[in-house]
């Protein structure tokens, strides 16, 4: 994963949820979760590894470059625990350029499944971070913001 990515992601996060972030490589073999006829990998298996390696009073969210499914869709951009403890993104769809539009998306991205860990759902206002996207363009077209909705229950939820 390059540097200037993570460093960005990282930092922005922290921003965001007025949290400390943590980056770990993850020297995985997530081949327990590869479907030899989709050539994919299953994000809820991933999730399922994750959740018992995650510490107490912590969240993981992992970020890969493989490209992710899940038993209901072709594929995912992410997936995540609704108020658990632990989310995934990969990046093999997003590919955009510039640089500085692709570290935005994946913000986006990450921003959302964070969201879902943290007990948000999706949110119908279309600028939402929280809103479902199907496809790069509904990702490119929402902010890396909470609506204001959204954002209250944020801050509502972190204080139980
Ligand atoms: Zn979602
Ligand atoms: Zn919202």
């Amino acid at each position: 994963m390059e540097k200037d990515l993570i460093d960005f992601i990282a930092k922005s996060i922290e921003l965001t949820f007025n949290a400390i972030s943590r980056v770990e490589t993850l020297n995985l073999d997530i081949l327990f979760a590869y479907d030899q006829e989709r050539k994919q990998y299953n994000s809820t298996s991933i999730l399922a590894y994750l959740k018992p390696n995650t510490e107490k009073g912590s969240y993981s969210l992992a970020i890969t470059k493989r490209d992710l499914y899940t038993n209901n869709s072709t594929f995912v951009f992410g997936e995540a625990e609704v108020g658990g403890r632990v989310g995934i993104v990969s990046l093999a769809r997003l590919s955009i350029d510039p640089r500085e539009l692709y570290k935005i998306i994946v913000l986006k991205e990450v921003t959302h499944e964070l969201g879902h860990i943290l007990g948000l759902r999706h949110c119908e206002t279309n600028y939402c971070v929280m809103s479902f996207s199907t496809n790069l363009k509904e990702v490119e077209q929402k902010s890396f913001k909470f609506c204001p909705d959204c954002a209250h229950s944020l801050v509502y939820l972190a204080a139980f």
